[in-house]
């Protein structure tokens, strides 16, 4: 879970969000096997995909934004991806969400 799954968001540096959702996952796929059967490995790892899509996600803007300044800069300044960024992490969407 957290850093020790890889889990911190490349772009912005933050791993608070996906330790705190990825010990959710766990929480809720041990939940599930006890309460309904349902095995938990499978459970997290299922949950576990999610997080990671949107790390992997992160991952590629941040090597696009980091690798190229000129490119970075851009981004930063177009009006469109500026608002959705903002207006995405202020309702607490993750990049994946406000992306699309
Ligand atoms: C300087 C700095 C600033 C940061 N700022 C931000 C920020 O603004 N926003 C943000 O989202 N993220 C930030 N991060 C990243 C964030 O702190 C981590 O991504 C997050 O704390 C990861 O949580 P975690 O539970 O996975 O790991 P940790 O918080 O590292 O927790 C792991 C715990 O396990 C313990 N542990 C390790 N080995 C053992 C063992 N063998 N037995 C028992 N216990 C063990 C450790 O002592 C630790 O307490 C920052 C990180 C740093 C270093």
């Amino acid at each position: 879970m957290g850093d020790a799954a890889g889990l911190v968001d490349a772009l912005l540096g933050e791993g608070i969000y996906n330790a705190i959702r990825s010990g959710q996952a766990a929480a809720a796929a041990i939940r599930d096997e006890l309460e309904h059967g349902l095995a938990a490995a499978a459970g997290y790892a299922r949950r576990l995909a999610e997080i990671q899509n949107d790390v992997a996600a992160c991952y590629r803007a941040a090597v696009k934004f980091y690798n190229n300044l000129d490119v970075g800069y851009a981004a930063l300044m177009s009006p469109v991806i500026r608002r959705a960024a903002m207006k995405g992490y202020a309702v607490g969407l993750t990049f994946s969400e406000t992306r699309k």
